[in-house]
């Protein structure tokens, strides 16, 4: 019998590339979202519009599913996440918590919950050469303030409801995730998409702003990757949280000259430090995924960036 499987966030980034990665791998697909998907049609069998804050939709949600991917969260870049700590915790909690104990009552069989680099604490990331972090130093716990802190206190929602009610529960923490079909503009946006629009609306010779100096670091990964990582943890036994990304950590100097290279443009960089720039420095330790998984993620930073910058080029150059 086909296996039935719910995405929450079917209409945002990852959920939609990873509601047809599933559709390709036979499976039958629900997706729920508040919105559809942007910028191409959803593959999946059904798609419900429907607000997973309230208790009501998630039971509609999960009904007749065999397993659950969760990734519906009100979320976006740094920009985003500084400025509205108070709306993300009230609706990730509701939408977190109401869709385990939905899960729970509908003996969903296999439920992920989709968390983040931001839960490592802010102690261990002060400099931009830092250490990859790995699973275990989420603790003593100094998250993101607000949302990383909702993710951090998810995780442990699912551990609970794994020990306590025998769902089996998994938790990946991604390392900024990036490729086509992400929102690239509006303030949602995260660095990777942020930089390929500048570029892209920028003429040869001029000058984009950075956020901060430009010298803080992170890892990217491409969509392609994480939704086959997500998939083969589902079918791992490994219940813990575990980190997904890459472990090629570089500077946003080196982001914008890597996309400037990829656009044939010359291009300046304006350093504005009134604007928030997260976190100094952060790697993916990518041992336990290895070993976990006998994998890790293989598309190269600019093979990703280079497919990433063209649709983004074409959907500015549409408009
Ligand atoms: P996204 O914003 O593109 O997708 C999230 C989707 O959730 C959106 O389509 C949004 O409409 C939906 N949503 C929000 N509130 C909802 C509600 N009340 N009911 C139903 N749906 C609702 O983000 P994404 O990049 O695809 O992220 C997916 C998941 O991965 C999220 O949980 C996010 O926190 C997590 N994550 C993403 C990254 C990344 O780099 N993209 C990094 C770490 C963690």
């Amino acid at each position: 019998m086909t296996t039935k499987v719910l995405v929450t966030g079917a209409g945002g980034f990852i959920g939609h590339h990873l509601v047809n990665e599933l559709k390709s791998k036979g499976y039958y697909v629900r997706g729920v979202d508040i919105v559809h998907p942007e910028y191409a049609a959803t593959r999946a069998d059904e798609f419900e519009i429907l607000d997973l804050r309230r208790w009501d939709a998630c039971l509609q949600a999960v009904r007749g599913m065999d397993q659950v991917y969760n990734l519906a969260a009100n979320m976006g870049g740094i920009g985003f996440i500084e400025s509205n700590k108070a709306l993300i915790v009230h609706d990730n909690t509701l939408i977190n918590i109401h869709m385990l104990e939905a899960a729970r009552l509908n003996n969903i069989k296999k439920y992920l919950y989709t968390s983040s680099a931001c839960i490592y604490p802010g102690y261990l990331q002060k400099s931009p050469d830092i250490q990859p972090l790995k699973e275990e130093q989420a603790y003593p716990a100094d998250a993101e303030d607000g949302y990383g802190w909702e993710k951090l206190y998810t995780e442990r929602a699912c551990r609970h409801y794994m020990e306590d009610y025998g769902m089996a529960t998994y938790s990946v923490r991604f390392h900024n995730i990036f490729g086509p079909l992400g929102t690239y503009d509006g303030g949602r946006e995260k660095s990777p998409a942020a930089i390929c629009r500048k570029i892209a609306m920028a003429a040869d010779g001029d000058t984009i702003e950075v956020w901060g100096d430009g010298l803080q670091t992170r890892s990217y990964c491409y969509v392609d990757d994480c939704v086959e990582g997500i998939y083969r943890l589902m079918q791992s036994d490994f219940h813990d949280p575990i980190n997904l990304g890459q472990d090629r950590m570089i500077s946003i100097n080196e982001l914008v000259d890597i996309v400037s290279k990829i656009s044939g443009k010359t291009i300046h960089r304006r350093h504005d430090l009134t604007k928030p720039q997260g976190v100094r420095g952060r790697n993916s330790d990518n041992t336990l995924l290895r070993e976990v998984l006998n994998w890790e993620p293989k598309v190269s930073l600019e093979d990703g960036l280079k497919l990433t910058y063209e649709w983004i080029s074409k959907q500015i150059n549409n408009k």
